[in-house]
């Protein structure tokens, strides 16, 4: 059974003219229930009915990050006791932030991880194993489990970490499919290693990989991505999701970009004057959700730097999809000259098999420029490692950073500091 609503398959533009009707009614809705958009809307003077076309979106003023963090609970558009859930979240940038959902939200939110696994062919057939929380107030666990029990695919629990269990339960069950992050893959690939597990001969065929890019600006495998498929050849799904966006986009088997899913949300992408980029260009992501009932949110920007890709996909799909977030707009360094966003930096890192862990670190120096310290733990001789790296660094980005080695247990501090939720792979220290 194949999961593709008809609107996926229209033109882009009768999936515009959808579009338009469904912004009018978030608008209406907007400006009777939520608090912080009444105001907005007040000291913007803004007139609904002066939005005659998507294009029109630039005349309506865009909302934060920091606007949600300020005015969290302002953004609420019912009643406390019409929330089912309160998700959050996890604060890789500044302080966590609430995000209420009705039962209606959550039936949108499974709704949209059903086209995700629809996107990933499955069917009841399928056995999907969850190596991800479903705790800790994290949206996609809930998210994920939703989507499958709408999707047909059995579903089995086993959460994050425990490398041994993860291959128990796989042998046991003959699950089909994995949730879970691509660096973890790399674990359970080295755990099978160690144990004679023989990876391509397990039942697994593919995984919805969360949470880490897994291709290049070009959309071919990053090095990460090409160090999993050397060992285990599986077919790996990128998805790009947010807790704000209530929404994911994920990868078809060809593989182009994460599909835009019309019926649940408007995505614009915006350069520095906050101008729709040309297309092909990438520029911010910003998001109007469409059908959310709790916590709406109009021309969000997101901060994710990313691609969009117009032309229809091979998969019988017409909506636009979204490259890889290249980068996060606050964590842009300029270093000596050059521009560049930490998933690239991590991106060479991962091509060194001898670098068991690193941490980047920018600072600002004394001429108020960016500069950029790499922590690396290893037990390859350092000068040696250096010399690589000089090569490797000059090569793709013609900039070489400072390094420091470290041991394993300094590694260990500063990629999980205190409070943290998750592995810490950047830290920005800039005045
Ligand atoms: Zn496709």
């Amino acid at each position: 059974m194949a999961i593709l609503p008809e609107i996926e398959k229209q033109s882009l533009s009768e999936q515009q003219r959808f579009q338009l009707e469904q912004l009018h009614l978030t608008l209406e809705y907007l400006q009777q229930h939520s608090p912080f958009y009444q105001r907005l809307f007040a000291s913007h003077a803004v007139q609904p009915d002066s939005i005659r076309s998507l294009d029109d979106l630039v005349r309506l003023p865009t909302t934060s990050k920091e606007d949600l963090q300020r005015y969290n609970m302002d953004f609420l558009c019912v009643p406390a006791a019409a929330v089912q859930e309160y998700v959050a979240t996890s604060g890789t940038l500044g302080s966590p932030v609430t995000i209420a959902l009705t039962e209606k939200d959550l039936q949108r939110l499974a709704y949209n991880e059903y086209l995700s696994f629809g996107c990933l062919e499955c069917s009841e057939d399928d056995i999907f194993q969850l190596m991800l929380t479903l705790d800790r107030q994290f949206m996609a666990g809930v998210a994920y489990y939703s989507g499958l029990r709408q999707a047909g695919p059995a579903i089995v629990r086993t959460g994050p970490g425990l490398t041994a269990l993860q291959w128990d339960t796989i042998q046991r069950l003959g699950v089909t499919g994995l949730v879970g992050v691509p660096s973890f893959l790399l674990k359970m690939i080295a755990y099978a290693g160690e144990q004679q597990i023989d990876c391509n001969a397990t039942t697994v065929r593919k995984v919805l990989a969360i949470g880490e890019s897994l291709r290049d600006d070009q959309l071919e495998p990053n090095t990460l991505a090409r160090k999993i498929q050397d060992a285990w050849q599986i077919q790996l799904y990128s998805t790009y999701a947010s807790t704000e966006m209530q929404t994911a986009f994920t990868e078809c088997p060809a593989g182009k970009g994460g599909h835009h899913h019309p019926e649940l949300i408007i995505v614009e992408l915006l350069d520095d004057e906050g101008q729709p980029v040309p297309a092909g260009e990438k520029g911010e992501v910003t998001i109007t959700t469409l059908g959310v009932e709790a916590m709406p949110l109009l021309r969000y920007r997101t901060g994710d730097i990313c691609r969009g890709y117009y032309e229809p996909c091979s998969c019988g799909r017409s909506t636009m999809r979204l490259g890889p977030v290249l980068g996060r707009k606050q964590q842009m360094i300029k270093f000596k000259g050059t521009s560049l966003y930490p998933p690239a930096l991590f991106d060479l890192l991962n091509q060194v098999p001898v670098i068991d862990e690193y941490v980047v670190e920018v600072t600002t120096d004394e001429t108020q420029q960016d500069d950029l310290h790499i922590y690396i733990a290893t037990s390859m001789q350092h000068d040696a490692c250096n010399r690589l790296l000089e090569q490797l660094f000059r090569h793709k980005l013609r900039v070489m950073p400072r390094t420091s080695y470290i041991t394993d247990a300094e590694m260990l501090r500063l990629q999980f500091p205190e409070g943290s939720r998750k592995l810490v792979r950047f830290r920005d220290l800039r005045s």
